[in-house]
């Protein structure tokens, strides 16, 4: 398990992205804690609604989406996605993206055995979640031994801040 000097060793969301993740263009971005173009401005939800939909939702004037104030707009993505809307699907597209170049990173560091995806897509239709993985797969240049690598969602929930907090109490005994 890494800890790190004050605890935040492994805190993935706020690593910066590489300049080029998203090939079509620039999509400008701010995370909540001041950085931009970080991993979570992008694929979360609230990267949705602060940057995401703001960028597309000029892409596409005339989607239903652009009737309602922007939280609830950015809530209802993943179902608009799970019905094929080609807005919907560019968001989720950005967020694979975004993630795949993230994974580039993080599999040249770590070398790790699998990669496990987490957070809202975990609640997505079966065809959407395979969609997500495979779009995020094809973002990733593999180097020939890396190509093996499984990247899954996370199978029993979301939960590698409570697993990791609970290792971490019973190897620490405190
Ligand atoms: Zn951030």
């Amino acid at each position: 398990m890494l800890v790190g000097r004050v605890g935040f060793a492994a805190e993935l969301g706020h690593v910066t992205l590489p300049a080029d993740w998203y090939p079509e263009g620039t999509i400008p971005a701010k995370c909540n804690c001041g950085k931009n173009s970080d991993l979570e401005s992008i694929a979360s939800l609230t990267g949705i609604q602060l940057n995401l939909l703001p960028y597309f939702l000029p892409l596409f004037p005339d989607h239903p989406l652009a009737l309602l104030p922007i939280k609830d707009a950015a809530k209802k993505v993943r179902g608009f996605a799970e019905k094929g809307d080609e807005m919907s699907r560019a968001i989720f597209r950005a967020q694979a993206w975004a993630l795949g170049a993230h994974i580039d990173q993080m599999i040249n560091v770590f070398d790790p055995d699998a990669v496990f995806i987490g957070g809202g897509v975990i609640e997505a239709s079966e065809e959407l979640r395979r969609w997500y993985l495979a779009k995020i797969r094809e973002s990733i240049p593999f180097r020939d031994e890396q190509t093996e690598l499984d990247i899954e969602i996370v199978p029993d929930g979301d939960k590698a801040g409570a697993r990791g907090a609970a290792v971490f109490a019973f190897q620490a005994k405190v």
